[in-house]
């Protein structure tokens, strides 16, 4: 049952006790909630109809986005930023407190980062120079790199008039935190993991909730359906209240660039398009017809420009925004290669292209969170605004905590 690449026992247990809790999906969203049902002393068994994960939750930037929240989003961020790191000693696997940085080329970028900082607490949103800017990332300065007598510079990080340190967010590595947490999760007590295992149907009442899956029928007390952006496929009916589209993003991985080492995520002015703490100032309406008179190419593909660095080096460089009921598979090349180029332009180096992919996350203009419950004792978890690596954790702390 702990290795991802076996195939698992049927999980029928009609004839026992049904679990406390049962799981679909073992995405950070389901495994997020499975971590906290064990935390709080329940019997949990989680389901996935997959070999292993491979949804959103491996195929986005690892950047927990806490500081750019706002509202009821940005408490959630932060307690999910707790969490985040206490099961990240607890499982093992790999968090940091790295922060984010924002670049700044522009002054109508800046005074994005300016009202932002004086609206947050201190220290939450410090503002940089260049060079300051420059140091947050580490910069390993190699002979190419220098600053010239009026100021400007070449080599890394280059044509900056500033930037931002965002003190609170976290960076994950997507490409191992969830295989490590179902792992852990699988040697916990009272803990149960069927790969391969699909949920097809529900029936609840006030004795339980009958689990229907691809191996046989589960008993429990409560199930949470944490199934990404695929609720049409179980819930076509709350999946069309809820507006809920795939949003397709093109994403590419770097190999290392000699001249950048960084932890900390990096964000550039689409993201301050893109993020509601950004959006929310009165600056980011000059931004945005900045951004549309000199790069309307950023806007058309719905670009949010940012990259991560994993801890192997390489880069997670993207992304685009292109939403759908059901998503094309194919690439557009032409959409890579403007993100790309502008990655390059940042990091102030050309890159090799390692790898390409396609990611989807669930995208609603009705909320920006999906929690239903849709029968007695089955409720729909679903981040409906690619945030759900941020939140996680702090959603279902809050959904877990209402059980008892
Ligand atoms: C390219 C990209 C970049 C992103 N960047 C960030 C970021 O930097 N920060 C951030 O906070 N968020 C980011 N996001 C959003 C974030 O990745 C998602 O919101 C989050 O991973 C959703 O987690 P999930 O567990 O709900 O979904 P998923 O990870 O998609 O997991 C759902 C799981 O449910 C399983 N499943 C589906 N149907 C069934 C069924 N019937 N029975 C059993 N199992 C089923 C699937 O196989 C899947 O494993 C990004 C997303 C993408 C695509």
């Amino acid at each position: 049952m702990n290795n991802p690449s076996t195939s698992s026992p049927a999980p029928n247990n009609t004839a026992g006790q049904p679990t406390d809790v049962v799981i679909v999906g073992a995405g950070i969203v389901g495994l997020a909630h499975a971590a906290h049902a064990v935390a709080n002393g329940l019997t949990v068994t989680i389901i996935e109809r997959d070999h292993h994960a491979a949804g959103a939750s491996v195929r986005n930037f690892g950047h927990c986005c806490i500081t750019a929240q706002s509202g009821e989003l940005y408490e959630l961020a932060q307690t999910s930023r707790k969490y985040w790191l206490e099961f990240a000693e607890r499982a093992g696997f790999w968090a940091s407190e790295s922060g984010a940085v924002v670049l700044a080329r522009t002054e109508a970028e800046m005074n994005v980062l300016r009202e932002l900082s004086a609206v947050r607490e201190p220290g939450q949103v410090e503002l940089l120079s260049p060079a300051g800017t420059r140091d947050r990332l580490g910069a390993a300065v190699s002979a190419a790199d220098q600053t010239h007598d009026d100021g400007t510079h070449h080599g890394a990080w280059p044509g900056l008039v500033g930037g931002a340190f965002l003190r609170d967010d976290l960076r994950v590595d997507p490409r191992t935190t969830v295989a490590k947490l179902a792992e852990w999760l699988s040697q916990q007590p009272g803990v149960e993991l069927h790969w391969n295992t699909a949920a097809l149907g529900f029936d609840g009442n006030a004795d339980g909730v009958t689990v229907q899956t691809s191996r046989g029928e589960l008993r429990a007390k409560q199930v949470f359906v944490c199934v990404g952006h695929d609720v049409d496929y179980l819930f076509p009916d709350l999946a069309a209240e809820h507006r809920i589209q795939r949003c397709a993003l093109q994403m590419s991985l770097a190999a290392k660039p000699s001249g950048a080492e960084f932890t900390p995520a990096v964000l550039t002015a689409t993201s301050m398009l893109r993020y509601p703490a950004f959006t929310d100032m009165p600056a980011a309406a000059a931004l945005h017809s900045e951004v549309s008179e000199k790069q309307p190419e950023l806007l058309d593909i719905g670009a949010n420009v940012m990259f991560t660095q994993r801890p192997d080096g390489t880069v997670i460089l993207g992304d685009s925004h292109h939403y759908h009921h059901t998503a094309d598979p194919f690439l557009d090349e032409a959409v890579t290669a403007t993100l790309n180029t502008e990655i390059t332009g940042r990091i102030g180096e050309p890159l090799e292209i390692l790898q390409r992919w396609q990611g989807i996350y669930a995208s609603s203009d009705v909320a920006p969170i999906l929690v239903r419950e849709t029968q007695p004792g089955v409720t729909v978890v679903s981040v409906t605004s690619g945030v759900g690596m941020t939140l996680s954790f702090g959603l279902a702390h809050r959904n877990v905590s209402r059980l008892s």
